[in-house]
């Protein structure tokens, strides 16, 4: 198999692809033979990675075209096409300036929507600026208290959807908002506010929603859901985000009557 990559590095050079060829193996996957790549053909191959196991989203990158994790995505099922995704065309998938062949190779490119700092590692600053403005932290309605802070379990597997987040920012390159509005906040930070705001433990749950009642928050979404069907952790942006316009909606109108 070939593996086609995307190359930057502003002090020597301009963007460009490079392929290596590698033998397949079962159970390989993209990060592996980026390692192998590094190991046997090009040391100055850069990437991001930490966990190797899709627990720290450190090494989400488009991979034929799709914003995937690399640590879990296998080259074997790629190259058979058993893992497609498909998304709503948005900026990287227009803007396309190369070509391969699926069947035989895979496309290795730096995550889009964030400035790229050398070969696959992109700077992920406003990302993290969007997800700091939605104040990510538990605010809770009670003194703190030597014990846990108990709640109904019936609240839990709406309020897990959402802190299973790894901020791989894999929702954030798909979304073709995020790619035609750089003020949007974005699907990884909207959904995590609205698990702060369903939160029974908390005390600022009915204030959550209003920090991103503006026209680059809850409302700038269209609805495409790339953001739901790229999200490795099973995270749905997009009910999130409906859920909460409509929340909002509804005490319009009763603030109306
Ligand atoms: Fe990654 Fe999913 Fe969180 Fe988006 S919502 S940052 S895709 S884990």
């Amino acid at each position: 198999m070939k593996l086609k990559i995307y190359r930057y590095n502003e002090e020597i050079d301009s963007p460009h692809y490079d392929t290596f060829e590698l033998e397949p193996s079962s159970g390989m996957t993209v990060l592996e033979a980026l390692f192998q790549i590094q190991k046997q053909f090009d040391d100055s191959l850069a990437f991001h990675y930490s966990c190797r196991g899709a627990v720290c989203g450190t090494c989400a990158m488009l991979i034929n075209k799709v914003p995937r994790l690399a640590c879990r995505t296998q080259v074997v099922p790629l190259l058979k096409g058993e893992l497609k995704i498909n998304l709503v065309p948005y900026p990287a998938i227009e803007e396309v300036t190369v070509t391969w062949n699926p069947e035989e190779e895979i496309l290795v490119e730096p995550l889009s929507h964030l400035p790229v700092i050398k070969d696959l590692i992109v700077n992920m600053s406003t990302f993290f600026k969007y997800y700091k403005f939605i104040e990510p932290v538990f605010k809770p309605s009670l003194p703190s208290s030597e014990k846990e802070r108990l709640m109904e379990p019936d609240a839990l597997p709406e309020l897990e959807l959402y802190t299973n987040c790894i901020l791989c920012a894999a929702c954030f390159g798909a979304c073709p908002i995020d790619g035609k509005n750089p003020e949007y906040l974005g699907p990884a930070a909207l959904a995590k506010l609205y698990r702060f705001h369903i939160d029974p433990r908390e005390s600022k749950g009915n204030k959550r929603l209003e920090l991103a009642n503006i026209p680059n928050g809850w409302w700038a979404c269209e609805f495409y859901g790339n953001c739901t069907r790229v999200c490795p952790k099973g995270v749905p942006p997009t009910i999130a985000i409906a859920k909460a316009r409509k929340e909002l909606d509804n005490k319009g109108k009763s603030q109306e009557d």
